[in-house]
């Protein structure tokens, strides 16, 4: 590893000596744009469109343009770019992850390589994790991109889009009476959605980002639809949005009826059916496969003669999941059933997962054998993975204040690489050892006297936590010690926001889960210097202090990077113990007794390199698991990417011609001249043919579904499901367009019925 390391950190270092000279280039410039009036400055963004439009490459006129955005930046929001935001810019520009520490600004280094890529004409896509941050940022840095002439517009959930308007001041927005939306609201005017697709700049999260790929290809209208291609996406915070949430696609769907007796009939054939002889487990893959004899009596059962040609898939797509519920998941490890419904136990951590729900149609099974209530079973309209998303741009570039330790994942998958940038200024934190006990009762008292201890000190904690309830735990025990606290858990990202930027006051006390006020830096002394930074500087800085290692060493190091900025003072710790989650899973046990047989008082710390570096091999077991398992959902979605991809592409040409024959790839004339003599309407064409184009597809996604369930099952003797599942991808795949076709001339045949009624 500490080769890796040094190979991989020679890589950044040689990068950073390639551009070395360029960063000189521009700023000598920059010295020289000063000189320069705000009307020239804004008109070299017209001399690069023209340069641009005539064949001038990005490349050629980056120095130039670098050097506008550092001048205008500084002219509008007073922030004077440091060289190292320069290289960042750079290392974005050419598609790379910017790997900068918390608090080097990369909100400002995403402007550069934005302003520069949107000089061709198509916008550049910021995507940020949540809405907060992108009205935040989009309001921040409008400044830079509207002194330059150009424009700025912003996606948020439940369909609020927004362009940046300096002028604009709507005070009626004001939702909260803290005054905390006024901040970003007053620049920000609503406007349509597509509007906003046509702006220069778009800062939206991944989510809204994706879903209006989805919608837009679920869409009727021509002018509602937004997107406006693909061309190059700068993700903040990346390791997040890129590792952390690209586990499961995200989907459009609707509850469909199904039977709740459907379900447990399957389950009760499942139940006559033996391990060994019917079927046989793989518990490593998760899977299960019917054996000949299964396979037979299934036949029998439905009175087919062979359960894996056509019309059966939806059957044996049931009996997949009520076998997997009867043998791979067991009540009270898998899951639990409280107040009559299922809930999920994270494999890994053990934690449960309420609201969440295994997908096409497990729960149902789950719940059907545990002889709950059955809910009901969605229906997929159109799904992606964030994967397969993101590889749609041209380019995709990110930043994030972690990323080399997983930078195998995102090369393998995005191919995008990871150069680490220097700091601004000196690193100066320190990293304490962990601090470990036996029991958890006894770690949280050593943190919560840790706590009292600093904030009596006066110097400012940030207490990270991994989950709500623990947040919830450690402030009902600090409650008790009577210290001051602030209990911030991800549920109002606009609120902890402001909250988080005064955790560097001086005594603050503030308690956060791994997602709480995320992508907010935390100042010295609070974000408008209400403490003097100098004397917080003197008590040692913000203290981070881990109540729990999490599940990648990349969470982690998030926390940690919280304190420590702009070579501030800070120092981390973890205190953890043989009974957390994480511990459970390189089995303490041993180490727990042995520790008891030692006669170690439960109060008294384990000084022990061993167990710091067990957990750290849990953590790579853990990350190594998510890693295979995005992998693997990745492998499937990509099958279907083919096919999702063509669909859409037609789809969206079908959407927007108006010229007849390009719809009449969809039918024969003789369709068309009912007995109505009379020309059918274009749109009338279009509903057909789109509406055509949308049944046949999610009948095929909820054929594919089946396919999945279909090769894993057959996959009894050596055959490789994935293979399987392409193969009868493909298959289910060549009648689609035939398909299509059939449904646009029975929908134009009932047309022409109704006219002639
Ligand atoms: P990050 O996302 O890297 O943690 P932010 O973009 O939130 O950092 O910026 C951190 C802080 O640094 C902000 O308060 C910002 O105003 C400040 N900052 C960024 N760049 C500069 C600069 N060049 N000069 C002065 N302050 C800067």
């Amino acid at each position: 590893m500490a080769l890796l390391d040094f190979i991989l950190g020679t890589e950044s270092k040689r990068y950073v000596r390639r551009v070395k000279a360029s960063v000189a280039a521009i700023e000598s410039r920059r010295k020289e744009l000063a000189k320069e009036s705000d009307d020239a400055l804004r008109k070299k963004t017209d001399d690069f469109r023209v340069a641009v439009k005539g064949g001038a490459t990005l490349d050629s006129i980056l120095e130039e343009a670098f050097a506008v955005v550092c001048e205008a930046a500084r002219r509008t929001t007073g922030m004077d770019p440091f060289n190292v935001q320069v290289i960042g810019g750079m290392a974005i520009h050419n598609g790379s992850i910017a790997e900068m520490r918390t608090g080097e600004g990369k909100t400002l280094v995403a402007v550069l390589p934005a302003y520069l890529n949107a000089l061709s004409g198509n916008s550049v896509h910021i995507v940020t994790v949540n809405d907060y941050l992108a009205r935040r940022d989009a309001v921040w840095m409008g400044q830079v991109f509207s002194f330059l002439g150009m424009t700025v517009g912003v996606v948020n959930s439940q369909n609020q889009s927004y362009r940046y308007d300096p002028d604009h001041r709507d005070h009626d927005k004001e939702r909260d009476e803290e005054g905390a939306y006024k901040v970003v609201h007053e620049f920000l005017r609503d406007v349509p959605r597509k509007d906003v697709y046509a702006s220069d700049i778009v800062y939206g999260t991944n989510n809204e980002f994706v879903f209006d790929y989805l919608r837009d290809n679920i869409e009727y209208e021509k002018d509602n639809i937004r997107h406006r291609g693909f061309h190059f996406a700068i993700v903040d915070e990346v390791d997040s949005i890129l590792i952390d949430e690209a586990r499961s696609p995200l989907i459009i769907s609707s509850p469909v009826e199904i039977p709740a007796s459907h379900y447990t009939q399957f389950a009760t054939f499942a139940d006559t059916l033996e391990e060994e002889k019917d079927y046989t487990i793989d518990e490593k893959q998760r899977a299960v496969s019917l054996t000949p004899d299964g396979i037979q009596k299934f036949e029998r059962i439905l009175k087919v003669e062979n359960v894996y040609v056509e019309g059966s898939q939806r059957a044996v797509h049931y009996l997949q999941n009520a076998l997997k519920a009867k043998s791979l998941f067991t009540k009270d490890r898998q899951y639990v059933v409280r107040d009559g419904s299922i809930v999920i136990v994270d494999e890994f951590t053990g934690r449960l997962q309420p609201g969440r729900q295994w997908s096409e149609g497990l729960h149902q099974a789950i719940e059907a054998k545990e002889g709950v209530k059955v809910q009901q079973e969605t229906r997929t309209y159109a799904s992606i993975t964030f994967q397969n998303y993101f590889r749609m741009y041209d380019k995709l570039a990110g930043m994030t204040g972690t990323a080399l330790s997983s930078e195998e994942e995102f090369y393998k998958v995005y191919k995008v690489p990871v150069l680490s940038i220097p700091t601004n200024k000196p690193v100066q934190r320190v990293d304490h050892s962990d601090v470990i006990y036996s029991t958890r009762p006894a770690k949280l008292r050593a943190a919560v006297k840790k706590i009292q201890e600093l904030h009596e000190k006066g110097q400012p904690v940030l207490v990270g936590t991994t989950s709500i309830d623990h947040s919830e735990e450690i402030s009902k025990r600090l409650k008790k010690k009577k210290v001051p606290h602030e209990v911030l858990n991800a549920k109002n990202h606009e609120q902890e926001g402001e909250v988080i930027a005064q955790a560097g006051r001086r005594g603050m006390v503030t308690i956060a889960t791994n997602l709480a006020g995320r992508g907010v830096d935390i100042k010295l002394g609070g974000a408008d210097g209400a403490d003097r930074p100098e004397d917080i500087k003197k008590l040692g800085g913000l203290f981070v202090l881990g109540t729990e290692r999490h599940e990648s060493r990349r969470i982690d190091d998030q926390l940690r990077g919280r304190c420590g900025r702009q070579g501030d003072e800070g120092e981390t710790q973890f205190f953890i113990s043989l009974e957390d989650d994480l511990a459970r899973i390189f089995g303490s046990d041993r180490i727990r007794s042995v520790a008891q047989k030692m006669g170690l008082p439960e109060d008294q710390a384990i000084q022990n390199k061993m167990i710091s570096k067990s957990i750290e091999s849990a953590q790579k077991r853990i990350e190594g698991h998510h890693f295979d398992s995005r992998r693997f959902s990745l492998e499937y979605d990509t099958v279907l990417d083919k096919h999702r991809s063509e669909v859409y592409k037609k789809r969206r040409s079908m959407l927007l011609t108006d010229d007849q024959g390009v719809l009449a790839d969809f039918f024969s004339r003789d369709d068309l001249v009912g007995e109505n003599g009379e020309a059918v309407p274009t749109e009338t064409l279009r509903r057909a043919v789109l509406r055509s184009i949308d049944v046949a597809w999610m009948e095929h996604l909820e054929l594919m579904d089946y396919a999945r369930s279909s090769a894993n099952l057959r996959s009894y003797g050596q055959r490789e499901p994935l293979m399987e599942y392409k193969r009868e991808g493909a298959r289910l795949f060549q009648g689609f367009w035939d398909h299509v076709k059939e449904k646009v001339k029975e929908s134009l045949q009932s047309v022409a019925k109704v006219a002639e009624e």
